[in-house]
């Protein structure tokens, strides 16, 4: 289908980009990779009457050291993010779940930013990022502001970004030295998981030390699995102890139920999982 008519605006710094929000309120829409807009467009799920395009805005994209964080740009492609050898070394868990994330093509043009403000409980970042903590740098009018990763997803959709705000930038928690796995479950491939777990482990002589562990797909937002990361933390990294931690993975999650699975299939989905993504992460 053809997208209803609207007025585009590429503004070529975020001062001007906020201004157009701030001028346009609700009729606005930002662009950034197009990924998931184009196709919500094209459907005709949602009508603005001006797209603000971020692709020229210059320093929106790429990764910098900032000692114990790495800032990612909101405008960093998922492409860029997979071969880049800072988040490999100190945000591991990224690369592992990037590598997951539709096909060639849909990363070349799809951003970190984009992905995570799109808030698809089934996108593959927001697990990750919520695993290692990540801070979310949010410019408004009057600033920018910082919002933890536990307070950024909302809802199903929706994010602490205000619709006159723009995610500028995310800062990871560098987990230097973490083994790191994201195990995703999908029917086909190059597709939105049914489930899928994001695991980063801290060892030592065999025992794991910290462990961090996020569920996609498992509620209206990327969510958690504090009961497991307890259970895990100085426990030998052996098969028997993760597949009890593992068990309680499926705590406090409200999985949908749908044409691929029902929510009971993915509480045990998230069981097996879990303990593929920690006992992977352990061992490397
Ligand atoms: C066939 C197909 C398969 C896919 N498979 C997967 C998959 O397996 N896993 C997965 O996670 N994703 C998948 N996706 C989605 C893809 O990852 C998108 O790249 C991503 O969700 C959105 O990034 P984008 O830069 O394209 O954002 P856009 O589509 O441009 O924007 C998405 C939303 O975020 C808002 N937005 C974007 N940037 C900002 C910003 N800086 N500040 C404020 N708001 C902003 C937009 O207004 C819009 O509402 C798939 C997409 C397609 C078409």
């Amino acid at each position: 289908m053809i997208p209803a008519q609207f007025d585009y605006a590429a503004p070529t710094s975020v001062e001007e980009a906020l201004a157009l929000l701030a001028e346009h309120g609700d009729e606005a829409k930002v662009i950034a990779g197009g990924q998931s807009l184009l196709p919500v467009l094209r459907m005709r799920l949602n009508a603005p009457g001006i797209v603000v395009d971020l692709g020229r805005i210059e320093g929106l994209s790429g990764v910098r050291d900032d000692g114990d964080v790495l800032t990612v740009g909101a405008m960093t492609t998922h492409a860029e993010m997979l071969g880049n050898p800072l988040v490999a070394e100190h945000a591991a868990l990224v690369t592992k779940a990037v590598h997951h994330l539709a096909d060639a093509q849909i990363r070349h043009r799809g951003t970190f930013g984009g992905a995570l403000a799109h808030a698809d409980p089934a996108g593959d970042m927001g697990a990750p990022a919520l695993a290692l903590d990540a801070e979310f740098v949010i410019a408004g009018q009057s600033g920018v502001r910082t919002v933890p990763a536990s307070d950024f997803f909302v809802d199903l959709f929706e994010t602490a970004i205000g619709e006159d705000e723009l995610l500028v930038g995310v800062r990871l928690p560098k987990h230097t030295g973490w083994g790191a796995h994201y195990e995703k479950f999908v029917r086909v491939a190059h597709q939105w998981p049914i489930v899928a777990v994001a695991a980063t482990v801290k060892a030592e002589g065999g025992t794991i030390t910290e462990a961090r562990v996020g569920l996609t797909n498992m509620g209206s937002t990327p969510l958690r699995a504090t009961a497991v990361e307890q259970a895990l933390t100085g426990q030998p990294a052996t098969e028997e102890t993760v597949r009890a931690a593992a068990a309680s993975a499926a705590d406090g999650t409200a999985p949908p139920s749908d044409l691929n699975g029902d929510s009971d299939y993915r509480r045990h989905l998230a069981t097996v999982l879990t303990r593929r993504a920690v006992l992977a992460a352990a061992g490397g």
